[in-house]
């Protein structure tokens, strides 16, 4: 098949793109138009928890395509009914908004945190957030995200988004004031490089927010879902969060995402929040397909398996080549080399044949893995192999 280049440059020019078209995927793997496959550790960035067209997934969509695409979040939907009831259920939460994108997630938490400082806080508003993190690309999530050159695109700013430190919990106490309702942070920062906020950090900021009447927001739009080896990440620190976005993992590739809230903190008045397709039956049957997959017993420890295989190979990668170790959560880890051979690394690993190999270097020095989280033992020590004849063939 000849790729039509008339029709991608009707395409909005966005970021740069190999001259590659994918046109089948299944399970970790994917196919282009040459019928070149490609093992996949990046899978729309940690989106498609179950793989590329995971059965499960299909068959759901394909029996909720047969029944009801979309009544209007003006009604009650079965799907979206019961997806939610798992969610609350298996968390600390006990209310979920259904939207379409992690950022649409985070900009509802945004607006929930303001809306409850109306009512509680005297009007307080600010959200601090910290450096390097991403909350998307919306412009108050832009102006939340603590990306480098960000605070001046687009600018003016959405105002109200201090930035603190990661693992510093003295940076968060100095920007408090009376204006401040919450604070926000990933708990695995993913775009950021893959800097997981420990425990007593976590511990620590529950314990400031309650005491000082602010709220503690988790943005697990990458790390939810069962990507760190629990089912959300939170649950890793021993704490409970008054608000949590969900995107990503929870559609497995189907656009999807979530606000969830405690009850006290669930204060939207009628007209406050809405959307189009908020918890539409075709999109939220698919997130159930999902949660009981991720739910079923034995998967998360499956998850676990994988994530200690795949941290021990990357160690003994970094071992054998003088780099500078792994880390990470679960199926979210990041190789951290000695040199900029990212960018490189990447370029020649989608170019390996016969079979490719596809790779994200999210800063120079780094190798992110997001594989799906039902990969085989066998994909991820394919992985290591071919990660290891890379690094050799970039090197020489
Ligand atoms: C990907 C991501 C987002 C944005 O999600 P979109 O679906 O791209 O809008 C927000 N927060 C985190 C932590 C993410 O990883």
């Amino acid at each position: 098949m000849a790729i039509d280049r008339a029709g991608l440059n009707a395409l909005m020019e966005i970021t740069s793109r190999p001259e590659l078209i994918f046109v089948r995927g299944q399970g970790s793997w994917l196919e282009d138009q040459t019928g070149k496959r490609y093992l996949d550790f990046m899978q729309g960035w940690a989106v498609n928890c179950l793989g590329h067209n995971a059965p499960v997934m299909i068959e759901a969509l394909m029996r909720q395509a047969n029944t009801l695409f979309n009544p209007s979040p003006a009604f009650y939907n079965q799907p979206s009914i019961d997806l939610a009831r798992r969610i609350v259920d298996a968390s600390c939460f006990d209310r979920v908004f259904f939207a379409n994108s992690g950022a649409e997630a985070n900009e509802g938490a945004i607006k929930l945190a303001r809306k409850w400082g109306q009512l509680h806080r005297k009007g307080a508003y600010k959200i601090i957030t910290f450096d390097h993190s991403f909350h998307g690309r919306t412009l108050a999530t832009m102006s939340a995200s603590g990306k480098p050159g960000w605070d001046k695109k687009f600018a003016p700013q959405v105002d109200g988004f201090p930035k603190a430190n990661l693992n510093d919990l003295n940076s968060v106490r100095a920007l408090i004031d009376d204006q401040t309702v919450a604070v926000m942070l990933e708990p695995v920062q993913g775009e950021g490089g893959v800097i997981p906020a420990t425990r007593e950090f976590m511990q620590g900021l529950r314990t400031l927010t309650r005491e000082r009447g602010l709220l503690l927001i988790v943005d697990e739009v990458q790390t939810g879902m069962g990507r760190t080896g629990r089912l959300f990440a939170y649950q890793h620190s021993g704490i409970e969060p008054d608000i949590m976005t969900l995107g990503k993992g929870i559609g497995g590739g189907v656009p999807l995402s979530a606000l969830c809230a405690r009850e006290a903190v669930s204060c939207f008045e009628h007209g406050d929040q809405g959307g189009t397709y908020n918890g539409n039956p075709l999109m939220t049957a698919v997130g159930v397909a999902i949660f009981d997959t991720l739910t079923a017993p034995g998967f998360l420890d499956s998850v676990n398996a994988r994530a200690q295989q795949l941290s021990d190979g990357l160690n003994r990668l970094s071992s054998k080549w003088g780099m500078k170790g792994e880390r990470g959560a679960g199926l979210l880890r990041a190789l951290i080399m000695d040199r900029d051979d990212g960018p490189a690394l990447v370029k020649a690993a989608r170019e390996r044949t016969p079979e490719g190999l596809l790779l994200n270097a999210p800063r120079g020095n780094l190798l992110r893995f997001m594989p799906a989280l039902n990969v085989s033992a066998d994909e991820i020590d394919t992985m290591l192999l071919w990660l290891d004849e890379l690094v050799t063939q970039v090197r020489r």
